[in-house]
């Protein structure tokens, strides 16, 4: 009887769940998209039902498509869209509210109250993030203040708080648990000792009995209630999303990188058993514990990566489709001067500037649409090649290849122009999957399915290598006029 791993796949837009073997490959899978919920500007929910419905039901299609008797399935894996907040009644199991989504910025204003009493560096220290509502934190406070007795209900214990890969848990096993990477996310937990951190606790006035116990991330989580699956099945790995992906793509020593380049891009580097603080605003954060202690990582996002390409085919309309940016890029030497600094929402790492918005420079009678997409594709090159220097700064750890996954790594223009503006090779995987991929290996890993990190390294596929070929002259003039490009960017604010 052949063996498999289930992986569910918690994203911020869809659930899905994927059956991978021995070597890593898919066997099966199914992906069911859900509500995303915009009760006001700048405000986003997601009903943690229909999550809940959305993750069984791609499970079970994806063992059905794979003719999978129950018996089959060795372990799950869970991994999550990070941060996505939710408190439930621990007796009935029903949420009290929607899912706040990471993308919420209702906390905005408590973030900023935070700031102004002086408190974002003891926070960050202990941390590893910044004051920003983004993190868990702040929106189950938000949550505490504005459900009506929430608060008391929660100090009598009568309340669980968890983030996606809690609430998936405590659907499959009727257990309240976490794991390090995901934690590490919520700003309510101390990086350094690993526990739910007690001052910080105190300074949101959130009451430690909503937390839920956090566990390895490669370890014992329980089993699945019968009915479910039809047979108790054992969860054996859970990581948030970019860590799983890390992980996926066996980026396990210490100066190991992964970028993806999805909707934004983000970027991790592993640092071993360090957390290393950044003096770039970069976060630290938890990538995983394999039993063994707590491992870190640094992180860096991109907000605009392939949305610049979204934005040339909707709103521009000058592709049909993202793929054709391949070809028209390609069909133009260089930008004929054009640099794009697509800045829509401002720039992340390392600039760190809310107020900035796109900037496109060097125009004359010869652009095209061919030149603009060409600046646009070299656009996500020039932010990740800032973000991989911050990285390679704060770690201290120079980069000797970058493994890429995600949408947009599929375009090999981007990915030849990346190789080349880094001057390091590029590394494509031959899964896409990394994500669910990553959180597979996890349960694989803890429950003796795969034998150890050296058996999924062995695993790890190459699918296609860019190497660097533009001369070093050309290469640092392309970069000074990004530089420039952005310094207009930030001029014009
Ligand atoms: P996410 O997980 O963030 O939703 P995906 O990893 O699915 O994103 O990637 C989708 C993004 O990648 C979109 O922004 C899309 O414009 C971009 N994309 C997809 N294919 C290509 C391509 N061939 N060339 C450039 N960009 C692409």
């Amino acid at each position: 009887m052949e063996r498999y791993i289930l992986a569910l796949d918690q994203g911020t837009t869809s659930s899905r769940a994927i059956i991978f073997n021995k070597s890593g490959g898919i066997v099966s899978s199914f992906q069911k998209e859900f509500t995303q919920i915009y009760p006001k500007p700048g405000w986003v929910e997601h009903n943690p039902l229909e999550i809940w419905e959305t993750q069984v039901l791609s499970a079970r299609k994806a063992i059905e498509a794979a003719s999978l008797a129950p018996e089959q399935i060795v372990s799950v894996g869970i991994t999550n869209q990070r941060e996505t907040t939710l408190i439930w009644e621990r007796a009935s199991g029903k949420p009290v509210y929607n899912a706040i989504v990471w993308q919420c910025r209702r906390s905005s204003g408590l973030c900023d109250r935070l700031r102004e009493k002086g408190l974002e560096s003891k926070i960050s220290k202990k941390t590893g993030l910044l004051l920003d509502p983004y993190f868990s934190g702040t929106k189950i406070k938000w949550l505490l203040e504005h459900v009506p007795n929430l608060y008391e209900r929660a100090k009598k214990g009568e309340l669980c708080f968890g983030t996606m890969d809690t609430w998936l848990l405590f659907n499959l096993t009727g257990g309240h648990l976490t794991e390090p990477s995901n934690a590490s996310r919520t700003l309510l937990f101390n990086i350094h000792t690993g526990e739910w951190d007690k001052e910080i606790l105190d300074i949101l006035d959130i009451p430690r009995e909503i937390l839920p116990e956090v566990v390895p991330s490669c370890g014992d989580f329980g089993y699945t209630e019968k009915e479910i699956f039809g047979k108790e099945i054992r969860v054996g790995g859970v990581a948030g999303d970019q860590q799983a992906a890390l992980f996926g793509q066996a980026c396990f020593k210490t100066g190991n990188a992964k970028n993806t380049y999805g909707t934004g891009c983000f970027a991790l580097i592993n640092t071993g058993n360090q957390a290393v603080a950044s003096k770039n605003r970069l976060l630290t954060t938890v990538a995983w514990d394999l039993g063994r202690g707590l491992e870190y990582a640094l992180e860096g996002s991109i907000f605009i990566a392939g949305a610049v390409v979204q934005w040339l085919r909707d709103k521009l309309k000058i592709l049909e489709s993202a793929s054709d940016s391949e070809k028209l890029a390609a069909s133009v030497p260089d930008t004929g001067g054009v640099y794009f600094v697509p800045a829509f929402v401002g720039l992340g790492a390392p600039y760190w500037d809310p107020d900035i918005r796109g900037t496109i420079v060097g125009l004359t009678r010869g652009t095209s649409r061919a030149h603009l997409t060409r600046a646009a594709l070299e656009s996500i090159a020039f932010q990740s090649y800032d973000l991989i220097k911050a990285l390679e700064m704060d770690s201290g750890q120079k980069i000797e290849m970058l493994k890429a996954d995600g949408g947009a790594s599929r375009n090999s223009f981007l990915m030849q122009f990346q190789a080349d503006i880094l001057g390091i090779p590029v590394q494509l995987a031959d899964i896409a999957e990394t994500t669910a991929l990553g959180a597979a290996y996890l349960a694989g890993l803890s429950s003796g399915y795969w034998s150890s990190k050296n058996e999924i390294e062995k695993n790890w596929k190459q699918k296609s290598i860019y190497s660097p070929k533009l001369d070093g002259r050309k290469k640092d003039l392309l970069i000074s006029g990004w530089r420039k490009a952005v310094n207009t960017a930030r001029a014009f604010k």
